[in-house]
């Protein structure tokens, strides 16, 4: 070994470790802590950001659907929705971050569309399709979609896809900056990380730790708004029991197996602390 070729070595190794360190800081300050699971997260991207682009994705999306007419259907997603969204409310005050959802403008929609599907866009815009209607049996089921897609949404599942495809894509941080540079490779990807990719044939599937996080959180919330938990089991069985052919896009982006059901039955006995009967219906 020569002189010259231990000093390369030496300088190479010290500017790989001041890289790797850069790296690492630049992650470290770049994660989050999901404060209802304490899971650490990748978050890239700016909340506001992240909420301003929402809005637009869900004004456009709103324009260019067909808002149900049926005003029974609609008043029950409006019903189970609000309720919902009042025991998100209690739950991150009771957790003592009372300005958790600051920027939150909750509303419930119910969409003429035959795709079975549902979502949650950060801000709290909810979307619920006819087409899942059939599948679900009584309120409590309902709401099991409801607090599942909210709790996506309250935990930045959306945020985290988002860093990491834009990571993938060799975007640092900024999300506006990405946004200038690709607009519409950018915007697909946010609708894919906001779940309504699947009318444009963009889907995302969340990851299995994003099915269990909202799985868990959505027990807590829907049995905090006063309905019996136990129906979400019933509700995941139908889901399961019907094949891709039947509830092809919620499936495609909701990845379930025997596992997820598993564990929904574990964390039931915890969710029922929450359960108070007299407040749902
Ligand atoms: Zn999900």
């Amino acid at each position: 070994m020569n002189i010259k070729f231990i000093r390369e070595m030496k300088t190479f190794t010290k500017s790989t470790i001041i890289k790797s360190m850069m790296v690492f800081l630049f992650f470290l300050s770049s994660c989050a802590t999901v404060p209802l699971t304490g899971r650490r997260q990748l978050n890239l991207v700016n909340d506001t950001e992240v909420m301003n682009l929402s809005l637009t994705q869900y004004d456009q999306f709103i324009k260019s659907n067909k808002v149900s007419a049926n005003k029974i259907e609609t008043e029950r997603i409006k019903r189970v929705g609000n309720k919902i969204a009042v025991a998100v409310g209690k739950f991150f005050v009771d957790k003592g971050l009372p300005n958790y959802l600051d920027g939150y403008k909750w509303e419930f929609n119910l969409i003429e569309d035959k795709s079975v599907n549902a979502w949650c866009m950060p801000g709290g815009k909810v979307v619920v399709y006819t087409g899942i209607l059939p599948l679900i049996k009584n309120d409590a089921q309902l709401a099991t979609v409801m607090s599942h897609e909210i709790a996506h949404a309250v935990a930045k599942h959306s945020s985290e896809r988002m860093s990491e495809q834009l990571l993938a894509q060799g975007f640092g941080s900024a999300l506006s900056v990405a946004l200038a540079q690709k607009p519409q490779e950018t915007q697909k990807l946010a609708m894919a990380a906001f779940g309504i990719g699947t009318q444009v044939g963009y889907t995302l599937p969340f990851s299995r730790k994003h099915e269990y996080e909202a799985d868990e959180l959505g027990l807590y919330f829907m049995a905090m708004a006063g309905y019996d938990p136990n129906q979400s089991l019933d509700f995941w069985r139908t889901m399961a029991q019907n094949n891709k052919s039947t509830a092809p896009e919620f499936l495609s982006t909701h990845p379930l197996d025997e596992n997820r059901i598993a564990r929904i039955s574990e964390k039931l006995p915890e969710a029922l602390k929450y359960y108070h009967p007299q407040k749902g219906k």
